[in-house]
């Protein structure tokens, strides 16, 4: 019988399949058709895998779940945003949020359920880590929201109706993805791999708080686009919004950050939460231009998304606009995160209390 406690199917890269194979007595080859069924048609039943052998598919069943996450709930905003409350094996549901821009179906998925980082602004932050998502369990919010769209969503095209289809990802749901380095390393693999989803590295997007230790360790990491959340470029500033600065300063974080691995032509963004009176000074605005090189930095503005509960002010849209033009005026690449969603209450990183507000993102910031 089949014990609950089997490891995800989905937690193998294709290497990791390949290998579990052949130290198995089967043909290696046999992952890449596993890869395509799963990764390229989104069948989950192992009785359609019609060119795969009954002995692969007899192993696979009795070592590893196939199981796909369940979307428990989800909600379609006015603007095309669909907020999906993603339910794990355990009881325990993260939010995925996939945001309509353009000609992209961005993905943003969580990584841990909670979070340990405990940012003061960060409604996730205030949670507490609960416990980290497996690679499975990551891989899997694609799976379960591709699968919901392939079977629920259709859309309209000049060839006629047309499934949609997940293009970008994001790691910016609740957790720090580098807090989970192994797990989410490897979910990246898979986003990547060719004989699967085929993502290219430039439609993926990983947010970090700025764990020093882990973004040294990135040369490890596949190329994919680097997001640092910095929200200020003051120490105290920003100790005091993030917990973190303490230990891993503005100093320290940079010298990590000019290690950081960049292939030509791609530059980082930096995620500046604009908070009333706080971080939306002139002298913040000197301090980050300071600080930013602007031929490798695009500065993403994130106007903040007050909730029940915080003392932080979101400023005037002027202020906001002023903020982002002094920028511009000084060559520096700068966007600012529209709102989107908000009839839905889906928002990333923050999404567990029913009162918010949806706070996502201008897709530029994205590229
Ligand atoms: N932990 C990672 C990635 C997830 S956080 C990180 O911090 O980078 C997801 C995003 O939501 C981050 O850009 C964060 O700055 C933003 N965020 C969290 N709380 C917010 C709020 N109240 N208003 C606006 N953005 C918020
Ligand atoms: Fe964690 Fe990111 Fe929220 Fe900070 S902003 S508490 S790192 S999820």
């Amino acid at each position: 019988m089949k014990t609950p406690s089997l490891p995800s199917l989905y937690s193998l890269n294709l290497d990791d399949m390949r290998t579990v194979l052949k130290e198995n007595g089967f043909p290696r080859f046999a992952a890449d058709q596993v890869y395509q069924w799963i990764y390229k048609h989104y069948v989950f039943d192992m009785g359609q895998w019609s060119n795969v052998g009954k002995k692969v598919k007899a192993f696979f069943f009795e070592n590893y779940d196939l199981s796909i996450p369940k979307i428990v709930w989800n909600g379609l905003s006015k603007d095309g945003t669909r907020k999906f409350l993603v339910g794990m094996g355990d009881g325990n549901t993260v939010e995925t949020v996939a945001i309509n821009a353009r000609d992209r179906l961005t993905l943003c998925i969580s990584s841990q359920v909670g979070c340990a980082i405990g940012c003061t602004f960060c409604h996730t932050g205030t949670m507490g880590l609960k416990r980290h998502l497996t690679t499975g369990e990551i891989v899997g919010q694609w799976l379960a929201v591709q699968d919901w769209l392939n079977k629920n969503a259709r859309k309209e095209t000049e060839e006629g109706l047309q499934e949609e289809r997940l293009t970008n990802i994001v790691y910016m749901g609740q957790g720090e993805p580098l807090h989970n380095y192994e797990n989410v390393r490897k979910s990246a693999q898979i986003f990547l791999e060719e004989k699967g989803i085929g993502l290219s590295q430039r439609r993926v997007t990983l947010s970090t708080s700025g764990l020093v230790p882990q973004i040294e360790k990135l040369w490890d990491f596949p190329p994919v686009n680097i997001a640092i959340s910095l929200h200020a470029a003051h120490n105290d500033i920003r100790t005091e919004l993030m917990p973190i600065n303490k230990a891993y300063d503005l100093q320290k974080l940079f010298e990590a950050i000019k290690k950081v691995p960049l292939k030509a032509h791609r530059r980082i963004t930096y995620e500046y939460i604009l908070i009333k009176d706080l971080n939306d000074r002139q002298e913040d605005l000197d301090a980050l231009m300071e600080l930013l090189d602007k031929k490798e930095s695009k500065v993403n503005i994130i106007p903040f998304n007050e909730y029940p509960g915080s003392d932080f002010k979101r400023p005037s849209e002027q202020r906001i606009r002023w903020f982002q033009k002094q920028l511009l005026n000084n060559d520096y690449i700068c966007t600012v995160r529209v709102t989107k969603g908000d009839d839905i209450l889906a928002a990333c990183g923050q999404l567990k209390s029913e009162y918010e507000k949806l706070n996502l993102w201008d897709d530029d910031a994205h590229v």
